[in-house]
């Protein structure tokens, strides 16, 4: 009897408990998109025989162009910022993966101020002699593209976007940036339309019509609140043509649990939406949220925290954060000029830093900087997008 009691109470108790604290046991694991069915994690193999063979890791420069393009000293210090980003890539020879908000190119083909227009024009040239040289240039949208943007590429090439309508609407979890203020307000057509104008207008502008945009970010790392959210994101990315995503947050915006991509070893995936597979490179994530250029990093430690695996570590920088409109908001006040070039000295001292510290692991065998496109070559030529199902089974 008294056995018996026990038994009972030692079932009891851990029940009553999760009644008396039902927050603390109904508190839900952070919503985590690696872990949706139809995204599987890809494990790198370091292959021999390959010129990145015998270094530890792949190293992906990457940062979001999206510039403030409103006056003659904005393009001044935009211009001075690119000056920057490329002597750094060709003095120690480290490529940058520039994801560029094609809103804000806009002044370049519509409006009427000819000094933005000529300006802007001319930070397009910038890029595409900066993608000469070996960087490359990648798609970032925070929301639609720019409505007047829009027609004036309608003006000049008709595409069909093949869509069909997808209704959706759940609770959001992260920034409502660029799948909210696209999908929720426009509809999945707007997503397609801005996807596949947004790619078309840098493919003719940066790359005079010679090499295909890959690979997209979602603007405030906004790829949808859910689990059904993705999947319409990525057959959007899929029905523009799109081939990668770079971007995939887990948890609440805001909360503990946020986190932008992923580990190495976990932040690379196979996404499969209907037919289709579209690679996910996630930025590495790091103190802050992710590894970030300016910001301290053991890069060697993260290199080698994978056994036989060739890691893919992805770091994200914001060029704007050298001009003064991007560092007042990141300070939330007005700079004067004095502060405004003391924050730049600083910004380009860590930059600098940043560059010395990849280039001395790429002659320590640690890190193989590459751009998005030659990390996708890579990962397509390893055909491991049809190894993942024995990937997965593996690793359960
Ligand atoms: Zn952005």
């Amino acid at each position: 009897m008294c056995s018996q009691w026990n038994k009972i109470k030692v079932c009891l108790v851990p029940l009553a408990l999760m009644l008396l604290l039902p927050g603390g046991c109904a508190k839900r694991a952070a919503e985590n998109p690696f872990a949706y069915p139809f995204i599987k994690t890809i494990h790198v193999p370091r292959q021999p025989g390959k010129p990145y063979s015998d270094y530890k890791a792949l190293y992906l420069l990457t940062e979001d162009f999206e510039p403030v393009i409103k006056s003659p000293e904005d393009l001044r210090q935009i211009d001075d910022a690119l000056g920057l980003a490329s002597s750094l890539a060709s003095q120690y020879k480290v490529p940058w993966t520039h994801f560029v908000d094609v809103n804000v190119l806009a002044p370049a083909f519509i409006g009427d101020d000819t000094q933005l227009k000529q300006g802007t024009q001319e930070i397009i040239s910038r890029l595409a002699c900066m993608t000469a040289d070996g960087d490359d240039c990648q798609l970032h949208l925070h929301g639609s593209m720019d409505r007047r943007l829009l027609d004036y590429m309608r003006s000049q090439d008709k595409l069909h976007p093949k869509v069909s309508e997808i209704d959706d609407a759940e609770p959001y979890r992260l920034r409502r940036s660029f799948f909210f203020n696209s999908f929720y307000r426009e509809g999945f057509r707007d997503l397609v339309t801005g996807l596949t104008y947004g790619k078309l207008l840098l493919e003719k502008t940066v790359y005079d019509g010679k090499a295909p945009v890959l690979a997209f970010r979602p603007g405030g790392w906004d790829h949808g609140s859910s689990r059904s959210n993705a999947y319409i994101y990525f057959s959007a990315l899929g029905a523009s043509g799109l081939a990668a995503n770079s971007g995939l947050a887990t948890g609440e915006f805001g909360g503990d649990t946020f986190q932008v991509g992923g580990a190495p070893g976990n932040n690379v995936a196979a996404v499969h939406v209907g037919d289709r597979s579209i690679v996910e490179v996630s930025p590495t994530s790091g103190p802050g949220g992710y590894v970030n250029p300016v910001l301290p990093c053991d890069l060697e430690k993260l290199a080698s925290s994978r056994k036989g695996e060739l890691a893919i570590i992805v770091s994200v920088y914001h060029l704007s954060a050298l001009q003064k409109s991007g560092m007042e908001s990141a300070e939330g006040s007005d700079l004067n000029p004095q502060s405004f070039d003391a924050e730049v000295g600083k910004a380009r001292q860590a930059l600098d830093h940043h560059f010395q510290q990849v280039a001395d692991l790429r002659a320590r065998k640690v890190l193989y900087p590459v751009t998005m496109r030659e990390a996708l070559s890579i990962i397509s030529e390893q055909n491991l997008i049809n190894s993942i199902a024995y990937q997965n089974t593996q690793s359960r």
